[in-house]
């Protein structure tokens, strides 16, 4: 066992402190159950009930407990960065509060990374006590984003995820402010390995996710992986054009022939506009996704391994 070796276990909490006496104890023995030295981490984002109090006096009776509290909500994803900037374990588990990832499957996940598996992500084979409309509007979403984005990112997915230090001192690097970790995860490549679970019902009290935030939480999915909506107006555009030059031959043919109403020439003139126009919209796309991504300042490419070399690549300068 290499006892050397810490971990980390990250847990952002927003107003449950109904969660947290069940859920603490059932970490801790998960995490003692992996043979470590290891710290807990919990990110109390911006709640306002009895969260702070919970999480003081956890941390008072364990030191192995580390609290961060945020001045206000400032979100989950940024709750978990948070963690993932103060841990310094050699892996990074990343957990919900509320018990629908059991912890008991730390100590599988902690297997599959010392087999040399640099991310182990939990894959939901299973949904309990989540509404159809939720399940259903899930399902859609993580498919139509993984035909969005350039890179493939593991359908039915969430946050639970562990990752090794190589992997966390890259998400390091990366400060963008939406930020959509599992789509990061995808984005950085390495060695992945899914863990099939059964996500279970919340522990207690109600989901965190209002409507507002799932939107958000969607929406940075999309936008930040994939600049397809920008260049959109391009191939409609494209079309509309190559369309009128089709009409422009029917209508010469027509006013040869039976003859071309005015109002059609007006038409044919009306849509050639717009079909110009999205052009050049999907032209202005095209340059706005590449200052998109060139203001997200991620690393150029990431090394996961060098041999016989002494060269320094730019995800760790
Ligand atoms: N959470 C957070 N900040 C928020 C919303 C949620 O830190 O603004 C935490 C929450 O306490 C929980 C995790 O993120 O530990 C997932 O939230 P929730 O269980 O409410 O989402 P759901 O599982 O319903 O999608
Ligand atoms: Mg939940």
């Amino acid at each position: 066992m290499p006892e050397e070796k810490t971990l980390s276990l990250i847990v952002p909490v927003y107003y449950e402190e109904e969660v947290l006496p069940v859920a603490y104890p059932r970490m801790k023995a998960a995490m003692e159950r992996t043979g470590y030295a290891y710290e807990i981490i919990f990110i109390n984002d911006g709640s306002r009930d009895g969260t702070m109090k919970a999480l003081r006096k956890i941390a008072a009776e364990d030191k192995r407990v580390k609290v961060l509290s945020f001045s206000r909500n400032f979100g989950h994803q940024l709750a978990v960065t948070a963690g993932m900037d103060e841990a310094s374990g050699d892996a990074l588990i990343i957990i919900d509060a509320d018990l629908q990832d059991p912890p008991e499957l730390i100590p599988d996940m902690v297997k599959l990374w010392e087999q040399g598996a640099d991310i182990v992500y939990g894959k939901r084979k299973k949904r309990e006590g989540e509404t159809f409309l939720k399940k259903f509007t899930a399902a859609c979403y993580y498919r139509l984003l993984s035909s969005m984005s350039a890179y493939p990112i593991p359908l039915d997915t969430g946050d639970f995820r562990l990752i090794g230090r190589n992997v966390a001192d890259v998400f390091l690097r990366m400060r963008e402010h939406d930020r959509f970790l599992r789509g990061m995860s995808a984005w950085m490549g390495f060695e992945s390995v899914p863990l099939e679970y059964v996500r279970q019902e919340r522990a207690a009290g109600k989901t965190k996710y209002t409507l507002k935030k799932m939107l958000k939480l969607a929406l940075d999915g999309i936008t930040g992986f994939s600049t397809k909506p920008l260049t959109l107006p391009f191939l409609l555009g494209g079309t509309l054009t190559g369309l009128c030059a089709l009409g422009l031959i029917a209508l010469i043919v027509c006013a040869f022939s039976v003859g071309a109403a005015p109002w059609l020439w007006g038409l044919w003139g009306v849509l050639l506009v717009q079909g110009i126009t999205l052009l050049c919209l999907g032209v202005q796309g095209a340059y706005m996704g590449r200052i998109f991504e060139e203001s997200k300042g991620r690393p150029l490419y990431i090394i996961a391994e060098k041999l016989n070399t002494d060269f320094v690549s730019a995800a760790e300068k």
